[in-house]
């Protein structure tokens, strides 16, 4: 056993401190960022938040959604295979030069989610440019396995593969093919890995580790899960942060196209984590025998379109820039210097 003493931040534990600004307005703050990806060469333009793949997230009229205002999705992975195909084949993709969003087709790392992959691919050919590799612990054999088979067989599509939670995995994960790498293990607002497992590591420093890992050899982070405000996510593109993934933070919404039930004479949205028994039953057939659900459900307020939240969200973004006078989100992470905050009492006992 070892303990390591230095100390890891989440998203409360800091503040980011104001500075001199040129900026007057909001309106001057350009939120759109630009990449080429290492291993695909894809170009990207767009504003570099993305829908999880859940699957009253990541759902095709959310991408509708959001591709109005150059933010990306990560479908779930439970569409079939013509949906997925069609819709691919009917979006309209953004033209060079012009900033726009990326949809991503989400898979697991089993020899059927391959298959489905191949099949889908084969139907909508290059129009499937961005695929999201998903598992709840990116740091197995297995995975790794996975993602280099599949960099070798598809060379220019762009793999987003997670999740993993430190510089020397980020590192691994991008040699074996991942052009972004996502990062987080237990902050999401519907997981519950920490109480579970007692398995994590606190997501700010994770961002932060995993970015300058990352960075350092070309590749990107996609910063996933935690945020539950606009301040968050300014605090992940200042620790770093590429991108950054909301599930919490856009359930609710009509877009969503989750069931809606009555609690005690109000409209509620079921929202649940894609590891929780909700989940499990409906797409697996139960909770195994071996494995425990490492999600919960809760219910939420319904919140209608998108939209409102989004602009709420991107606002709050361009104020932090303006704060720490970064013209370009490309500049906030440089223009970032944290304060550590003394945790209220309340937060950590969870007491009200
Ligand atoms: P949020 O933005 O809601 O805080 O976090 C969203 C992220 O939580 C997702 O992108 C995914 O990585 C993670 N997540 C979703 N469902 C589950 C689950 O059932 N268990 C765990 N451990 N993580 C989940």
């Amino acid at each position: 056993m070892r303990i390591e003493e230095e100390l890891k931040l989440d998203f409360n534990d800091v503040l980011i401190r104001p500075k001199r600004s040129t900026l007057t307005s909001r309106s001057e703050v350009d939120l759109s960022r630009e990449y080429v990806f290492y291993h695909s060469g894809l170009h990207y333009q767009g504003i570099p938040i993305i829908a999880a793949n859940m699957d009253t997230v990541g759902t095709m009229e959310m991408a509708k959604a959001l591709a109005r205002h150059g933010v990306s999705v990560a479908l779930h992975k439970h569409y079939k295979e013509p949906e997925l195909a069609a819709f691919f084949k009917a979006r309209a993709r953004p033209k060079a030069g012009e900033a726009g969003s990326a949809v991503f087709y989400s898979m697991g790392i089993t020899e059927a989610d391959y298959r489905k992959f191949r099949r889908v691919k084969e139907a909508a050919g290059d129009l499937i440019e961005y695929v999201c590799v998903d598992v709840a612990n990116g740091y197995t054999k297995s995975f790794v396995g996975f993602l280099q088979k599949l960099r070798k067989n598809y060379p220019k599509i762009t793999i987003m593969a997670g999740n993993v939670v430190t510089g020397e995995m980020t590192e691994e994960l991008i040699l074996d093919g991942a052009d972004i790498v996502k990062v987080g293990i237990g902050p999401g607002s519907v997981c519950t890995t920490r109480k579970m497992t007692g398995v994590g590591y606190p997501q700010l420093s994770a961002i932060i580790e995993c970015a300058d890992a990352a960075h350092g050899l070309g590749g990107l982070i996609c910063a996933d899960g935690g945020c539950t405000s606009a301040g968050d996510l300014a605090k992940a593109f200042g620790g770093g942060a590429d991108f950054v993934m909301l599930g919490g933070m856009l359930a609710g919404h009509d877009e969503c196209m989750g069931d809606v039930v009555d609690s005690d004479g109000e409209r509620k949205a079921r929202f649940y984590g894609m590891s929780s028994r909700t989940a499990m039953d409906k797409y697996s057939g139960g909770v195994s025998a071996y494995r425990a659900s490492e999600g919960k459900e809760v219910l939420l307020d319904c919140r209608g379109p998108v939209e409102g939240t989004l602009r709420e969200i991107l606002g709050g973004v361009r104020s932090a820039c303006t704060y720490v006078g970064a013209r370009r989100l490309k500049e906030l992470s440089k223009r970032t210097t944290f304060i550590r905050v003394a945790r209220q009492l309340n937060e950590v006992f969870g007491q009200s």
